[in-house]
């Protein structure tokens, strides 16, 4: 029998949060959705694609829906590639700028630890390095980040902004001096920004070559289950992802729902600002529980546990047995065991009834 490359017999995959059975009810606040259903037009767009667009191929190149983004953005459609999911786009932009591990002049990815768990995946499956540089106190940006990701020979740098898992954010000043510093493409993964204040399209509108977005349908519309991202940037990096991507890698349904979905822009943004509203009272009521949680940017927040104060029973422990309590009352969270995380949750804010959920059988295991 033939065998798999090395790289990928020993690749630990990705591991997605748990999706429960449709039909299953549980309190989902584990995987960042959206508590909020796409938009109504959205779903007209669905029911509204004819056996005629079935029967034919899409757009290649999604050309409607770059031009719906473009007109969102201020920037033109050669600057902007549709993907199946952000997803596909960080896989392609592994595919398009990284080399073998051990390749002279290196060419792998530079990272921030803690990130997107995804990544490092990619990496592995692309067979190429991982430079991780530890973030600083209070998860913040360490200063010679570009500096370590240089001597590596990166070739690509990923900075999730707002930061997953932790929700903080950095200011377009500081994304900007971290592109004038770095040698290699820096990706801004932006799948949480529709829940921050402004966004990094500015570095792209001026006209930086070495600059990449992500932005994703999956949590600011309330669309994961179709799958459906785009990027950002120059135009030449967009025509190098173009002849990479499958020939046709977003469908016709799909195409049709983002592009509607993008264009009821303020159905989106109340849907953002009821988050936002609910981020705040979550935010304020675990730290009445003695949670600490920091200001998030984002759609989730991370809480540290309260600790114990007992030896043998850490904030670590308390955290997993919160996870583990609140499973059993239907209440579904994120718990990471890695360094760092192993004492927190990964909240995703609900909607208001959802989060009152959580606070009330929190009361109940504190
Ligand atoms: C959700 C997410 C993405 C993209 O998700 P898709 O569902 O594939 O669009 C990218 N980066 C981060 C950090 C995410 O959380």
């Amino acid at each position: 029998m033939t065998r798999p490359r090395d790289n990928i017999l020993r690749l630990d995959a990705y591991a997605p949060g748990e999706q429960p059975a449709a039909g299953t009810r549980v309190v989902k606040l584990n995987t960042n959705e959206s508590p909020y259903p796409p938009s109504p037009k959205a779903m007209d767009a669905i029911a509204s694609v004819g056996t005629e667009a079935l029967r034919i191929y899409p757009s290649p190149t999604a050309q409607p829906f770059r031009e719906a983004a473009a007109r969102v953005h201020g920037l033109s459609a050669d600057q902007l590639i549709a993907t199946n999911g952000g997803d596909e786009l960080l896989r392609l932009i592994l595919t398009c700028y990284c080399k073998p591990a051990g390749h002279a002049g290196q060419g792998g990815i530079g990272v921030t630890d803690p990130t997107y768990s995804l990544y490092p995946v990619l990496a592995s499956i692309h067979d190429t390095a991982v430079t991780a540089v530890e973030r600083g106190d209070g998860f913040s940006l360490p200063g010679g980040t570009a500096k370590r990701w240089n001597e590596a020979g990166c070739a690509v740098g990923f900075i999730v902004n707002p930061h997953a898992p932790t929700g903080r954010i950095e200011t377009p000043d500081t994304l900007r001096q971290l592109a004038d510093e770095f040698r290699g493409l820096l990706v801004i993964d932006e799948a949480y920004v529709d829940f921050a204040e402004g966004d990094a399209a500015e570095l792209i509108r001026e006209g930086r070559d070495n600059v990449l977005l992500l932005r994703s349908l999956s949590k600011g519309y309330g669309l994961a289950g179709l799958r459906f991202g785009y990027g950002l940037s120059h135009a030449d990096n967009i025509a190098a992802l173009d002849k990479a991507r499958d020939s046709y890698n977003t469908d016709a349904v799909s195409q049709a729902a983002a592009v509607a979905a993008l264009d009821d822009r303020a159905y989106a943004e109340g849907c953002w600002a009821k988050v936002i509203a609910e981020r705040g009272r979550m935010t304020s009521e675990l730290r009445q529980r003695s949670f600490e949680v920091p200001d998030s940017h984002t759609n989730f927040v991370l809480a540290t546990a309260p600790g114990t104060g007992a030896p043998d029973n850490t904030a670590a422990k308390h955290a997993h047995a919160i996870y583990h309590g609140l499973k059993e009352r239907g209440i579904l969270v994120r718990y990471f065991n890695a360094p760092r995380l192993d004492d927190k949750l990964r909240i995703t804010i609900g909607t208001p009834e959802q989060n009152t959920a959580l606070l009330d059988a929190l009361d109940e295991l504190l």
